[in-house]
């Protein structure tokens, strides 16, 4: 039996644990928190990330370790690197857990991005002064129109904790999710369009409607550039921004996505099998889309009308087993469809039940 430990046991860990079964791979996951949402499928080691114990038994007992967010220690990551096989490597985490390191990293691998700069730096146009380090869901970074101050922005941190970034003026967002196996094979699904409220992703359209074969061939050539550049095994998701024909990279996540989760139902293989085919050496599978399909973030205090949606033909529910909160995202709905009307339809349903 393989066995794949993780770190974290949030809602990523639990869809890894689901698609590990049918593969015959049993996962153990590191958690701090109580009864985390990848208990239904993984053992759970309760523990901070870091936690020495911890480590030893994920290192005694897992043929491969990887994560299911980017915030885990370096340290843990780099000692367990010395005795088991971490993919991605703690190279790529490291540079997903810091934006100027990515930013320096992008650049390096020739991906355009936004203009960019380390510490709070006026951009003509519009300035987002981001963290550096602990950033999720677009908190911890705050935005100034042309000719503010920025030092009123993010007060708690100083100018070596932050970097700044010209606004970008994009017509969309837009995401890819490529994987790398052992043997440096690739596969990328197709770009999806991401839409947010208050920085929370709250819908995915999957395949992103309208894409030029020649805007997928740009944003494989992004991922590709990362993948190449880190020597990355597993999947990957890059953050993209669309204007016209053009695509600029926002950040990357050196795990399996939100973005993603469609896959689970609208794609051949799912992106959480298809990271675990990656990282256990395994061949991996088609990412062609079944259909087209979108997926919708549960935020939030109530999952109220969740349970309705089932009644939606081709609606699938997820939910996380999370303790409700607002702004906490506890499951989501893939809705698939055969055409983009049908879907349109199905989604509209969807959502007015949800709301
Ligand atoms: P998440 O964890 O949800 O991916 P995050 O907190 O890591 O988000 P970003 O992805 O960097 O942060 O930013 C959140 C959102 O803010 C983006 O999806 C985009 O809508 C907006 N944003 C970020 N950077 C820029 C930029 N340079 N120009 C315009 N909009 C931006
Ligand atoms: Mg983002």
């Amino acid at each position: 039996v393989t066995t794949v430990g993780v770190l974290g046991g949030g809602q990523l860990g639990r869809m890894l644990a689901l698609a590990a079964a049918p593969l015959g791979i049993d996962v153990v996951v590191v958690e701090p928190g109580l009864d985390p949402p990848a208990a239904v499928a993984a053992e759970v080691i309760q523990a901070p990330y870091g936690d020495a114990s911890a480590l030893a038994v994920l290192a005694q007992r897992c043929d491969v370790v990887t994560v299911e967010l980017e915030g885990v220690p370096i340290e843990a990551l780099a000692w367990l690197e010395d005795r088991v096989p971490v993919r991605p490597s703690v190279a790529a985490v490291a540079a997903a857990q810091d934006r100027l390191a990515e930013k320096e990293l992008f650049a390096a691998a020739g991906i355009p991005t936004a203009p960019w700069a380390p510490g709070r730096v006026t951009f003509e146009g519009g300035t987002i002064v981001k963290a550096r380090r602990g950033g999720y869901d677009g908190r911890s970074q705050e935005q100034a129109g042309p000719g503010h101050d920025l030092a009123a922005l993010l007060p708690g941190l100083d100018g070596g904790e932050v970097i700044s970034e010209g606004v970008v003026e994009f017509e969309r967002e837009l995401s890819i999710i490529a994987a790398r196996g052992v043997h440096g094979e690739t596969a990328c699904y197709p770009l999806v369009e991401n839409h947010h409220t208050r920085g929370i992703l709250v819908r995915t359209l999957a395949p992103a409607p309208g894409c030029s074969a020649a805007l997928q061939a740009a944003a494989e050539g992004i991922a590709g550039h990362f993948l190449d550049a880190t020597g990355y095994i597993g999947v990957v998701a890059v953050e993209l921004f669309q204007t016209g024909d053009d695509l600029l990279a926002n950040e990357v996540a050196p795990r399996v996505h939100n973005s993603g989760h469609w896959t689970i139902e609208g794609a051949v293989t799912s992106q959480f099998e298809q990271h675990l085919r990656a990282i256990t050496g395994l061949p991996l599978g088609a990412t062609n889309p079944v259909g087209v399909s979108a997926m919708v973030n549960l935020i939030g205090e109530g999952v109220a009308g969740a349970v309705e949606v089932l009644a939606v033909p081709g609606a699938h529910l997820h939910r996380y087993g999370k303790a409700p909160r607002p702004g906490r995202k506890v499951g989501h709905v893939t809705v698939v469809a055969n055409d983009d009307e049908e879907l349109a339809a199905r989604l509209a349903v969807v959502e007015r039940v949800l709301s």
